[in-house]
């Protein structure tokens, strides 16, 4: 059953922030088919990116990476510029990347009640958001930089909204906004992650929605 206007009242009053990468949207999908990143693993990538977050003091972006990995990596010029060139496949292939189960559980919400919060550069971003198709279905979009950053839009959002369900793939980014008032953060564990708990796809994590919406 599709979310109606039937709890009109408590509805308005509801907004649900999605994370993008990993949560609506595969990114890993086309990252871990570059060899490079392959090379590295799913571990070894992330602390790459942890190294790089301190070198570079920004979010994501393939042209700083490059930079990043020519300086501190040892990467030649050219296999760094080669590495930078292949994110564009995110890019060109987004409309294929976006998880089936996204779209099944954003089409069950009227659009004012569903927001993105996301932790990027705007640069790279918005071109993969408005790829992806799913600008559409979304009243808000927040691309936020820093490890504060979506902790302080929930608390802002938290004064406008009686309730807001945050959604997210990163053990560390709910653990980021937990006591937010109001907040209710749920984790999506793709990847089973190892000591956490949480839905495995936004399938299971309607039916929780549901149930905190007092829908059978
Ligand atoms: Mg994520």
């Amino acid at each position: 059953m599709k979310i109606s206007h039937q709890h009109a009242r408590f509805m308005k009053k509801l907004l649900i922030c999605l994370d993008f990468d990993g949560t609506l949207f595969d990114t890993g999908r086309v990252i871990f088919s570059f060899p490079e990143i392959v090379q590295w693993g799913k571990g070894g990538f992330s602390k790459v990116l942890e190294e790089y977050y301190e070198f570079s003091k920004d979010e994501f972006l393939p042209e700083k990476f490059s930079g990043f990995l020519k300086a501190e990596k040892s990467f030649s010029v050219e296999s760094a510029d080669r590495l930078a060139s292949r994110f564009t496949e995110v890019r060109e292939r987004a409309p294929e990347l976006v998880f089936e189960d996204a779209l099944f559980f954003i089409n069950q919400f009227p659009k004012g009640m569903l927001a993105i919060l996301t932790r990027a550069h705007p640069d790279w971003q918005e071109g993969n958001i408005s790829a992806s198709g799913l600008r559409q279905y979304f009243s808000k979009v927040f691309i936020v930089k820093g490890k504060n950053g979506k902790r302080d839009v929930l608390e802002k959002l938290s004064v406008q909204y009686g309730h807001i369900i945050f959604i997210d793939d990163s053990p560390k980014e709910i653990d980021q906004v937990l006591g937010v008032k109001g907040v209710k953060a749920i984790l999506l564990n793709r990847q089973g992650v190892i000591g956490r708990v949480g839905p495995k796809d936004l399938r299971e994590v309607l039916s929780q929605v549901k149930e905190l919406l007092g829908f059978g």
